[in-house]
């Protein structure tokens, strides 16, 4: 038999958001909305030219994305979705014996990326409110951490962490850890006081953001999200990147979206529209969903999950089942919504 790392072979394998035939699937955080006409044509201009490596340096795209956030484009890297690049991240800070930081409950491929570098996860539990829990974060610091994952808004709870909790962490940590801010769902996020992370990055040598095509701006099948990090950490993930990663036609793609930021803005106001009127009648139905500020909503539904999760199912609604823990229903296009409420209010609340 060939030689395996065995550590490799014990970890659990990402799990995908389910569908299932004629179903609404509400499992995978996606934009139910399909492409805007002027990305489509954009890429089926350049479909002809498949054939050809894309650009491995990205430069317009990185160009592009440095001028949206005002940043410098050798202070930006894509990468295959930005779970890609939260690899690298990991990749080019740390290795055996090292340790990563997040909070846990939080984005499932964390651990894994972690454990596939060879270094320690260190999940430190949200608090009660289901928030970070930035002071015990700061704590789990030792000299073996190379890297602090912060997500905000937080998968799959929805919760955010706060411009001044922030600054207190950062004050808090030793200037050699990265601190990598994710901002997958930061432009569902309403809340005034929520951390900018692009503005952290610009004050903090030792901050990172994590940004994704696949949520807002709905490119998650063609995936491409890149890191603002200083130029030093950028370079590395270049040099740690599976060499023509992002193709041709994630690249145009991601520009044509940046173009048509307008239009996806209108979207993304229908979507967090609808993330407000879920939330209300799940409350009215005597639901307890805290606030969320992401495209998805948390119900803690502990032992019952299970349960909860298959009643929904037959009535043909998919959503994302974390075991004993809680569901996670992405807000989708009012019709997908309503059948999901349709589906729970069958369902005896907890
Ligand atoms: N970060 C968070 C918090 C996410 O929830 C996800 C996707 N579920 C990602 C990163 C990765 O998204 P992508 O690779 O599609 O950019």
């Amino acid at each position: 038999m060939v030689q395996q790392r065995a550590d490799v072979e014990r970890l659990p394998a990402y799990v995908q958001g389910k569908s299932l035939p004629d179903a609404v699937k509400l499992s995978s955080n996606e934009n139910p909305y399909p492409p805007l006409d002027s990305v489509l044509v954009a890429t089926q201009q350049r479909l002809a030219s498949f054939h050809l490596y894309p650009d491995m340096g990205a430069v317009a795209v990185r160009e592009r994305i440095a001028a949206r956030h005002g940043v410098r484009p050798e202070e930006v890297a894509v990468g295959s979705g930005s779970v890609e690049v939260a690899a690298q991240l990991i990749t080019a800070s740390a290795g055996e014996g090292d340790e990563v930081i997040f909070a846990w409950r939080s984005f499932e491929a964390y651990p894994i990326l972690v454990q596939v570098a060879g270094a320690t996860a260190v999940p430190v539990p949200l608090t009660a409110d289901e928030r970070h829990d930035l002071d015990a974060m700061a704590a789990a610091v030792t000299p073996r951490t190379r890297l602090v994952f912060i997500c905000t808004p937080n998968n799959p709870t929805g919760t955010v962490v706060h411009t001044d909790e922030l600054e207190r962490f950062l004050a808090a940590v030793p200037k050699d850890v990265l601190v990598v801010i994710d901002e997958a769902y930061v432009h569902f996020d309403t809340d005034p006081e929520s951390a900018d992370g692009v503005d952290f990055f610009r004050r903090h040598e030792n901050v990172a953001v994590l940004h994704t095509f696949s949520k807002a701006y709905g490119l998650a099948g063609l995936r491409i999200g890149y890191a603002i990090a200083s130029e030093r950490v950028a370079a590395n993930l270049r040099r740690v990147a599976v060499p023509f990663g992002v193709s041709d036609l994630a690249q145009t793609a991601a520009i044509a979206s940046l173009d048509a930021e307008a239009e996806l803005n209108a979207r993304v106001e229908r979507i967090v529209a609808e993330r407000e009127r879920v939330l209300a009648a799940l409350r009215a139905n005597g639901w307890k969903p805290i606030d969320s500020l992401g495209n998805f909503v948390w119900l803690r539904t502990g032992d019952r999950t299970a349960e909860i999760d298959a009643a929904l199912r037959e009535h043909g609604v998919v959503v994302r089942a974390f075991a004993g823990d809680g569901l996670r229903m992405t807000i989708g296009d009012p019709e997908m919504n309503d059948r999901f409420l349709a589906a729970i209010t069958g369902i005896t609340a907890l």
